[in-house]
């Protein structure tokens, strides 16, 4: 089966919108059985959507464009396609219902041209927009029009708000019912962290080939702080061979694997830590909030997260938390040993079972020969346990640097809540 999206928009091509319905769609669509083949971005221009869709049509039993469905100016993706199938237009009731219902609500005046979105293709199934005004259009091109077999163009709104609550509750049921898969599409991924990913081939390398020549497939996806590992098989096997590869992968990784799907670290940990009836506070310098910001990110953090320091300035570690003035004049303030002593005086400090601080050089200056930017220091301190240190190295971005810093500590936690060591 060949899929296709088309995202219309100037504003990407300019690269001043992000085409997160690219990734967001063929994700999906890869989750149901439908793996993208093609995906194209063009300009709001007549000639290039024309050709696009047109090129889509005689190639692909589905065709998904986005965006150009509104009522400006720029927003000819429908009129376009509607001459391009010789299909005349009219205005579809319950669409401008919608339109009206939409400004009534919202107490406004409705807009005259707006009544433009209500005119649609004879011949379409009509995709109510529950989020604003612009209905979604899904069209089924008869065979001989651009090539043997029919195929189905659906035309989808621009905005993410409005696009995949769409998406899921109207275009994909009929995607489905039009379209049926022939071979079921399986697919796991396993998250790891604290390993890079060519070691995570390595370790994997000898055990999978022999599933790999039954059509299992495995790619590998290097995200900032963490490798995915997904799992693929097409047809009545592939529940039982995505099994049997899940299995040999947790065996060759262990604990690296931190979750699966879209498992984030934090709420794994926050979940582990919740089992265990562990509690935590933070000290951060470096990431200035951002390991915190990560762990109340994710729902019921209270259970866990006690509070925290943002300690920046060397007064504020000595006063907060009792950092010995000694210490950073010998050490400095970026070193195993203050670093230690902001866990450790946070613990005292916050009664929680754990406590993890931060502190580095985030760069682009203050680096030294021995402390190069993106050096940091990680502790991790426990009741009734040694403080545990860690050394890092993270010369990226300043943002880059958080991330990666905050997924280092929040890996040495999930290590200890495992390990209890
Ligand atoms: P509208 O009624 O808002 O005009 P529309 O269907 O005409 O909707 P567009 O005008 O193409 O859609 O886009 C509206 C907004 O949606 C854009 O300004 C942009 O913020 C967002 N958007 C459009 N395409 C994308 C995309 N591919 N990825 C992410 N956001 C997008
Ligand atoms: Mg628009």
């Amino acid at each position: 089966m060949q899929v296709e999206i088309i995202n219309t928009g100037s504003e990407l091509m300019l690269g001043r919108v992000l085409n997160t319905h690219q990734q967001w769609l063929c994700r999906r669509l890869a989750d149901h059985g439908y793996p993208v083949s093609r995906q194209v971005a063009v300009p709001d221009t007549g000639p290039a959507i024309r050709d696009a869709v047109a090129e889509g049509l005689v190639r692909s039993d589905l065709v998904i464009t986005t965006g150009g469905l509104g009522p400006t100016s720029d927003d000819i993706t429908r009129d376009l396609v509607a001459s391009m199938l010789g299909r005349p237009l009219h205005e579809d009731a319950e669409a401008l219902a919608n339109i009206q219902r939409f400004f009534t609500a919202r107490n406004r005046a409705m807009p005259q041209r707006v009544a433009i979105q209500a005119q649609v293709p004879a011949g379409t199934t009509v995709l109510q927009n529950e989020h604003g005004t612009a209905p979604g259009l899904a069209l089924q091109v008869a065979p001989g029009q651009f090539r043997d077999s029919t195929s189905l163009l659906i035309m989808l709104p621009g905005p993410p708000r409005e696009l995949r609550p769409m998406f899921d509750r109207q275009a994909l049921p009929l995607i489905c019912e039009r379209l049926p898969v022939a071979d079921a599409f399986h697919c796991v991924t396993l998250k790891t962290c604290g390993i890079g990913e060519s070691m995570v081939e390595e370790r994997l390398a000898p055990s999978l080939p022999p599933l790999l020549e039954r059509g299992l497939e495995i790619g590998y996806c290097a995200r900032t702080g963490e490798v995915d590992v997904r799992l693929t098989a097409i047809g009545d096997s592939g529940v039982d061979l995505i099994r049997e590869g899940e299995a040999l992968v947790r065996a060759a990784l262990g604990d690296h694997i931190f979750g699966t799907g879209d498992d984030s670290l934090e709420a794994v940990v926050l979940q582990l830590a919740r089992e265990r009836n562990a509690t935590l506070s933070v000290a951060e310098s470096c990431t200035g909030g951002y390991l915190a910001n990560r762990i109340t990110n994710v729902p019921g953090a209270s259970a866990v997260l006690w509070g925290g320091w943002i300690v920046y300035d060397n007064a504020a570690k000595e006063r907060q938390l009792g950092v010995d003035p000694a210490t950073l004049a010998e050490h400095g303030a970026v070193s195993e040993h203050c670093a230690r002593e902001l866990a450790e005086g946070a613990l005292a400090r916050s009664g929680t079972t754990h406590s993890l601080a931060v502190t580095g050089i985030a760069g682009p200056s203050g680096g030294t020969p021995e402390k190069p930017v993106g050096t940091v220091f990680i502790a991790l301190a426990s009741v009734a346990k040694p403080t545990l240190l860690r050394r890092q190295l993270n010369p990226f971005d300043r943002e880059t640097f958080k991330y990666v810093t905050s997924q280092q500590a929040l890996e040495m936690l999930r290590c200890r809540l495992l390990t209890g060591k």
